[in-house]
């Protein structure tokens, strides 16, 4: 087992001698089977909350009513889980209720895909009640029990389903694609936090261009926000070079500019799938830089302007339209610029103010945006002499 199972076992042996069973259970066993690294270690157990929280001294409550408590252990901790079902959906989302029970495989019957069912005891059997290990082999997403019935009970089932074939390079066993192409337009009672957590896995997984297709074909994406009329674009961007996107700035970037978005749909666009306005700054940046780049080679201005990130990542991006460019040459070129920011300049509003005889006022921005421009393209040099020169031109001129 790995080590971040063996390091939790002392957990599962506590839960047991009380009389209960405990399993690891979820995406990292799924992922130890596929021999990948694993981030979180969950696991499921027929204990009750109330009973995990009499075993474990340091607990925190995620969300009894769905039965998870986390148990901090050493220096770890552990989401446990008591084995559920989820009987009454009523609205294509969230259980109404979930009832607890004893029995594990009532709780891996409620779970998603054959692989994500599996449950592997501490002393490393595997239990798979539906043959995940052989989709595993054969590299097939299967909807536990019948696809209908799983993705009318939670829509969401179909993005993951789609996102794990981007992260996993799987593919949708037939019954379950027709199940998802059949219910896609339950998609519209998800939320779209939700949606978009899963839509960014899936354009950051390896096999971002199987999942494109899939996700067209599904037609899944009529029920994205932003992306009704966008299916041949994302088709075309399906067929771009598979070179694995690093990061959920460039991914965005990537999908606007494949859709034909200008510089001021990115925002309103965005906004729709309820990012951050610190990552829709980044994305708007990527944007001008990716459209800048294109043109030929970042001017002074334009590496000052985007700062030596957006740079980087937009030179990166040049990837996808066949222009491989050495990031390199730039960033040297953007740490040779005299100045990073106004802070740098030699001189401020301050300096204005005790050398003109003016009040201050919007002139000071103006001269100081001037002078910020004049020493990027090296017409003055960042010296305060030689910039208070240059001022006074410019003061001069404008009265
Ligand atoms: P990741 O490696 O990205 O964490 P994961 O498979 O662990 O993938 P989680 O969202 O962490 O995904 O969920 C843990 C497990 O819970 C899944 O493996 C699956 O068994 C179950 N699960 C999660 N979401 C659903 C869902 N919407 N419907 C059914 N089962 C689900
Ligand atoms: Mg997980």
């Amino acid at each position: 087992l790995p080590q971040e199972f063996e390091q939790a076992i002392p957990v599962l042996q506590r839960i047991e001698a009380a009389g209960f069973d405990a399993y690891f259970v979820g995406g990292s066993v799924r992922d130890t089977i596929l021999g990948q690294p694993i981030h979180d270690v969950d696991i499921a157990t027929s204990a009750f909350p109330a009973e995990i929280k009499e075993l474990f001294p340091r607990t925190i409550d995620l969300g009894i009513e769905h039965g998870t408590v986390l148990v901090l252990w050493e220096n770890e901790q552990y989401e446990i889980t008591t084995f559920r079902t989820e009987e009454a959906y009523q609205d294509f989302r969230r259980p109404d209720k979930v009832a607890f029970v004893r029995s594990l495989a009532e709780d891996l019957k409620r779970r998603d895909f054959t692989i994500n069912a599996f449950a592997l005891k501490k002393d490393g059997e595997i239990i798979d009640l539906f043959d995940g290990l052989a989709d595993l082999q054969l590299k097939i997403l299967r909807a536990v029990g019948q696809p209908h019935e799983r993705f009318h009970e939670d829509a969401l089932r179909m993005m993951r389903g789609l996102r794990f074939v981007s992260q996993l390079g799987f593919t949708l066993e037939p019954r379950t694609f027709e199940a998802i192409y059949d219910n896609h337009q339950l998609l519209a009672k998800i939320s779209v936090e939700r949606i978009t957590i899963e839509f960014v896995k899936l354009l950051l997984g390896a096999h971002r261009n199987s999942a494109l297709k899939a996700f067209v074909a599904t037609e899944c994406y009529l029920y994205c926000p932003g992306l009704k009329q966008a299916g041949e674009a994302l088709l075309r961007m399906a067929d771009l070079p598979e070179r694995p996107l690093n990061n959920e700035a460039s991914a965005w970037t990537l999908l606007i500019d494949q859709i034909g978005l200008s510089t001021a749909e990115v925002r309103p666009f965005l906004k729709q799938w309820k990012c951050s306005n610190e990552l829709i700054r980044m994305v708007q940046s990527l944007f001008e830089g990716v459209l800048l780049r294109k043109a030929g080679p970042f001017s002074d201005e334009a590496l000052y302007h985007l700062g030596s990130e957006a740079a980087r990542l937009s030179e990166e991006l040049l990837y996808y339209y066949g222009q491989e460019v050495d990031p390199s040459v730039s960033q040297a070129r953007y740490q040779a610029l005299p100045i990073h920011s106004l802070k740098d300049l030699a001189i401020n509003g301050r300096d204005l103010l005790s050398h003109f005889d003016q009040s201050g006022g919007p002139w000071m921005k103006e001269v100081l945006a001037a002078a910020e421009k004049a020493v990027i393209e090296k017409r003055v040099a960042n010296e305060e002499k030689a910039l208070l020169a240059f001022a006074k031109t410019i003061v001069l001129n404008n009265l």
